[in-house]
């Protein structure tokens, strides 16, 4: 691709992870400043990590291109003051958690006692909540 219409350059890594993305199937849309990938259960890790890393250019690719409709099933890849988690939802990634409040994508969990994040989908409670638990003799 000839950088002609493209001074800045800097929009070249996100039409090429867009032109990657669409050939394996998937549709990005937008609302607001939140990007979703359709369909979100389909991505991997990695492909999560370049869509979070090139967001501000994919987000303007789609304004760009008038692709602001969110289809079902898409996911969000990245929570917003707006668009909050939902409690059965992980904050980072918004895939539904399972029963035990885990996300297998992230490797995370909900704690136990706050309700936030320990960091690790085998820790039950996060540091604070463990501290807390010890100073009480719990653990
Ligand atoms: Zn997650
Ligand atoms: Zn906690």
């Amino acid at each position: 691709m000839l950088p002609l219409d493209n001074p800045g350059g800097h929009m070249d890594a996100a039409e090429c992870l867009w032109a990657q993305l669409t050939e394996r199937g998937f549709a990005l849309s937008a609302k607001g400043d939140v990007l979703y990938v359709n369909p979100g259960q389909a991505l991997t890790a990695d492909d999560y990590a370049a869509i979070r890393a090139n967001k501000p250019d994919l987000l303007k690719l789609v304004r760009e291109r008038g692709l602001e409709q969110t289809a079902p099933g898409s996911l969000a890849v990245e929570a917003t003051s707006e668009n909050p988690p939902g409690p059965d939802q992980c904050p980072n990634c918004y895939r539904p958690l399972d029963p035990i409040g885990c996300c297998w994508r992230c490797c995370n969990r909900r704690c136990n006692d706050c309700g936030g994040m320990t960091g690790s989908a085998f820790i039950l409670l996060c540091m604070t909540c463990e501290y807390a638990a010890k100073q009480k003799g719990i653990l």
